[in-house]
């Protein structure tokens, strides 16, 4: 998971889901409402179609799922699912880019704290990084531990269960490839000569598949090799990559 950046509606997409919240609403006051089938009725227009489509070009070429930023993310997804919440099943600040492994895992899974408040991770309003850590021995994205609560954070715990994000094999696999990918480049650059810091940053921002950086930056990351000797070594590049996700 990785933080990112809910795209602009075109103006008349976001009109479309408006009338259509509205339409919800006035079948549920009547009684008269079928989400499931209302919701296959409209996910098959062009305008539902345009707005998947922003959602997926925001998260750039490969359009990855912004549960795992590893599968190709083929349809909306209600954060707060649509079955339970029809009053949101057509706010477009519900919407996420989904993949069908992450789709199937979390169903209609979603946890609430005791002030009714999601424990599920919106990566489109907070930064999973906050709650999470990234395992470099086995590849998983785990819970945190908060150390001044002395406790797992309760939100990574959650994210972690419902999307089973230490559970899943092939994706920790792909993880532990990318994290691998970005220690051998900072490797390399430690060892070149003459360090050219503007492409350096950029191709391991390239090298960077699955938004582990962060991590590797600002988390624990930061105090193991390679990474603690290139920001010893190169406090300037090291600063530059801070800010940028900080
Ligand atoms: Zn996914």
């Amino acid at each position: 998971m990785k933080r990112v950046q809910r795209p602009e509606l075109p103006h008349r997409v976001a009109q479309y889901l408006e009338r259509q919240q509205q339409e919800i609403n006035r079948r549920q006051s009547t009684g008269m409402l079928n989400i499931d089938a209302f919701w296959k009725g409209r996910r098959a227009t062009k305008t539902v179609g345009q707005a998947l489509k922003a959602l997926q070009k925001s998260m750039g070429p490969t359009e990855p799922c912004m549960y795992c930023v590893d599968n190709h993310g083929t349809d909306v997804e209600h954060f707060w699912p649509k079955g339970h919440y029809p009053g949101r099943a057509f706010d477009w600040a519900n919407w996420l880019l989904c993949c069908t492994e992450c789709g199937r895992i979390k169903g209609v899974r979603f946890p609430l704290d005791q002030y009714q408040q999601p424990l599920l991770i919106d990566p489109t309003i907070e930064d999973p990084w906050d709650y999470m850590d990234f395992d470099p021995d086995t590849g998983n994205l785990v819970a945190r531990f908060d150390l001044t609560a002395n406790d797992w954070m309760t939100k990574g715990v959650a994210t972690v269960d419902v999307l089973q994000l230490d559970r899943r094999e092939a994706l920790a696999e792909r993880y532990h490839k990318t994290f691998r990918h970005l220690c051998q480049k900072v490797t390399t650059a430690l060892q070149a000569p003459d360090l050219d810091s503007t492409n350096f940053i950029d191709e391991l921002l390239k090298t960077d598949d699955h938004g582990l950086l962060p991590w590797c930056i600002n988390g624990a990351g930061q105090f193991r090799a390679p990474f603690d000797q290139l920001r010893a070594a190169y406090p300037q590049i090291w600063g530059v990559l801070r800010q940028r996700f900080c």
